[in-house]
């Protein structure tokens, strides 16, 4: 009898129907903040997920080598830079499913189906709440002001937040006005772009700056840290979401795409539809601060302390058209 409704579940279920199949991830998502993630795919799916974790530019490289010997099914990345690559080297696989289609804004997927955001960041500011009044603060464009000469922290231009925001500038305001805005921060710059986004924020709490811009899990990695003095220098920044009375935050995604040459197909839609369902867009939130990419799953108490905001509804996959163009403007303005 019970060999019988194994049977049946078995028959019935996609997802057991592939149990004891496995699939090989090239992520460049650390493996810490996704690990719970692929626990319990596997625990629902029985499928088995074998993680590569690596820099992604040099995952990218691997896969050119590896070509159509890749034992790669899905590549899994933050910033849609990076998947516009990896789709425009034709190393992905178009995937056309429901499910992810249901789970997934257009705006934040591959109008191809090559490509699918999983988890949804914000580029905002971030201010020093005893000398910054929130008051002051508006757009992204304010920040190019001159009342802000000296005063902002920003990372340098070879970082690919910094270039995807700037690429999405481009197409909001056009070339001309995004390019005044890189030169108004350049010289708005407390001093030569250095470390990552932590250490931005870390600057502001320090008196180097008094505003910074960097994504918003990052602000929540420090304040969830283990290290007092993170948590502090948190504590002493606020969050403010910029241009809410107008097109809204800058956002982008992690996200992932199944490669051209994946030997299992069928299990990575699997885990691609897993990691778009209200359970793991769950997990993303309380693991790593990032919002779901679905508007109205649930998310965190830290993520809801921080209120809900506007963000922009440009659809990603139109800044692989300006990411060479903003390259070119972060070297005319010199934003090292
Ligand atoms: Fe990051």
């Amino acid at each position: 009898m019970v060999r019988w409704i194994t049977y049946l579940l078995l028959l019935f279920s996609p997802l057991t129907a592939l149990a004891g199949e496995e699939i090989n991830v090239y992520s460049a998502r650390q493996e810490h903040l996704i690990r719970p993630l692929l626990d319990d795919f596997t625990a629902k799916s029985g499928i088995t997920v074998n993680l590569l974790t690596g820099d992604a530019d040099q995952l990218l490289a691997r896969l050119r080598s590896e070509q159509a010997a890749t034992p790669a099914d899905v590549l899994l990345t933050s910033d849609v830079g990076r998947l516009l690559a990896a789709k425009a080297e034709g190393m992905l696989q178009p995937l056309a499913s429901p499910v992810l289609d249901a789970n997934i804004p257009l705006a934040l997927r591959d109008p191809e189906h090559m490509w699918f955001g999983l988890t949804l960041r914000a580029r905002v500011i971030f201010y020093a709440k005893d000398r910054v009044k929130p008051s002051e603060l508006s757009t992204y464009e304010a920040l190019a002001e001159p009342v802000w000469r000296k005063r902002l922290c920003i990372r340098s231009s070879g970082n690919v937040y910094n270039q995807s925001l700037l690429a999405a500038l481009i197409l909001n305001v056009g070339a001309q006005n995004a390019e005044a805005w890189a030169s108004g921060i350049v010289a708005n710059m407390a001093r030569r772009p250095q470390g990552g986004d932590r250490d931005q924020i870390r600057a502001v709490a320090a008196g180097q700056c008094d505003v910074a811009l960097a994504n918003t899990y990052y602000y929540g990695g420090l304040l969830t840290s283990s290290d007092p003095a993170d948590r502090a220098a948190a504590a002493a920044v606020g969050l403010y979401w910029p241009d809410q009375q107008g097109r809204g935050a800058h956002v982008n995604i992690s996200g992932a795409g199944v490669l051209r040459h994946a030997p299992h197909p069928a299990a990575a839609r699997a885990f691609l539809e897993y990691l778009s369902g209200a359970e793991a867009q769950g997990l993303y939130a309380a693991l790593n601060h990032e919002h779901p990419v679905h508007p109205g799953t649930a998310t965190s108490p830290l993520l809801d302390s921080w209120g809900a905001f506007k963000s922009d509804p440009l659809p990603l996959w139109r800044l692989g058209q300006e990411s060479k163009n903003a390259l070119r403007m972060f070297d005319r303005v010199g934003w090292r």
